[in-house]
C-alpha cells in the first residue's frame, strides 16, 4: 500500500472575491521506500502540495490518501524541513525541539531525552542552548532536521532544505541526509523533497515528478535507478540529468 496518495488533488486561493488555481489535477503516489523529488517553476504550487500532504490545508478538489486512509487535518506520519528553517528566535535549539515533541504528547523526560538524541544526530552537540541568531544558516537548518527527525515521522516532506544555504554548506548537508537515510537507521519510511535544483533531484532521489507552471500538472516524470553515493560527473547521471531537462523544457514550450 502507498504510503501517500493525491487523487486529483485541486486547489487554489481566493484573492478578492476571485478564484485563483494553483494546482490543477496532481495525481501523485509515494510508496514506502521511496524517495520522490517534484521539481517545478516557483509559484507552481510546491509548497502547497506539501502543506497539502502535511495536513496543514485541506485540498480544494480531490483526494488525499495516507496509508489508504483520507487524511482529515495534520498528517500525524509525516514532518517537515522548511526552506527558511522556521525556527522560533527566542527558544533555545534544544526548546525549539522540544516544542514538537510536547505538541505530539511526549512527557517532560523523554523530551529532553529525544532532543538531545536528535540534536547529536544532526551534529549539534553542544549547541544545545544556543538561540538561533548565534547559528549559521546551516546549523540553523540542522535544527530544522533535527526538529523534524525527532518526532520519528514514517513520511518526510522537505520543501526546499538547501535552497537558503551556500553551495558547500547545502552539499554537506545533502550528503549528511543521505547517508541517514542510505543508513536505514531513521523512522522516515518515504522523502517527499521539493526544489528547482535538478542536480539535487537527480543526485537525490528515486523518481522526480516535474510540474508545469500554475495552474500546475505533473507533465512527466524521469526514475533514477543509479546506485548511491551517486557521481554527478559519471555519463549515466548526466543522460538522467539530460533526460529531466528535455522533460522541463517541453512542458514550458507545450504551454
Ligand atoms: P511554490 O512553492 O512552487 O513557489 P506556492 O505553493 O508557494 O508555490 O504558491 C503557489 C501560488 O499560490 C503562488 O502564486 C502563491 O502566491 C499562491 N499562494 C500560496 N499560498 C497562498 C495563500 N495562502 N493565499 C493566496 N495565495 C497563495
Ligand atoms: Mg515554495
Amino acid at each position: 500500500m502507498p504510503l501517500l496518495e493525491l487523487r486529483g488533488v485541486t486547489k487554489g486561493y481566493v484573492e478578492k472575491g476571485k478564484y485563483f488555481p494553483v494546482l490543477d489535477a496532481i495525481d501523485l503516489v509515494v510508496e514506502e521506500g521511496e524517495f520522490v523529488t517534484i521539481v517545478g517553476p516557483s509559484g507552481s504550487g510546491k509548497s502547497t502540495i506539501i502543506r497539502i500532504a502535511a495536513g496543514l490545508i485541506p485540498p480544494t478538489g480531490g483526494q488525499v490518501l495516507y496509508r489508504g486512509q483520507p487524511l482529515a487535518g495534520p498528517n500525524p506520519g509525516a514532518a517537515i524541513v522548511f526552506q527558511n528553517f522556521a525556527l522560533i528566535p527566542w527558544l533555545t535549539v534544544q526548546e525549539n525541539i522540544e516544542l514538537v515533541l510536547e505538541a505530539r504528547g511526549l512527557p517532560p523526560r523523554q523530551r529532553v531525552r529525544t532532543a538531545l538524541k536528535y540534536i547529536d544526530l544532526v551534529g549539534l552537540d553542544s549547541f544545545e542552548d544556543a538561540y538561533p541568531r548565534e547559528l549559521s544558516g546551516g546549523m540553523k537548518q540542522r535544527v530544522g532536521f533535527a526538529r523534524a527527525l525527532a518526532v520519528e515521522p514514517e513520511l518526510l516532506l522537505m520543501d526546499e532544505p538547501f535552497s537558503s544555504l551556500d553551495i558547500l554548506t547545502a552539499a554537506g548537508l545533502r550528503e549528511e541526509f543521505l547517508k541517514l537515510w542510505t543508513g536505514g537507521k531513521l523512522s522516515i519510511r518515504s522523502v517527499v523533497l521539493v526544489t528547482h535544483n535538478i542536480e539535487e533531484a537527480v543526485l537525490m532521489s528515486d523518481r522526480v515528478v516535474v510540474l508545469s507552471a500554475r495552474p500546475s500538472r505533473i507533465v512527466g516524470e524521469v526514475s533514477v535507478a543509479l546506485p548511491r553515493p551517486r557521481d554527478p560527473h559519471s555519463s549515466d547521471f548526466e543522460l538522467i540529468m539530460d533526460r529531466l531537462y528535455a522533460l522541463i523544457v517541453s512542458s514550458h514550450i507545450g504551454r
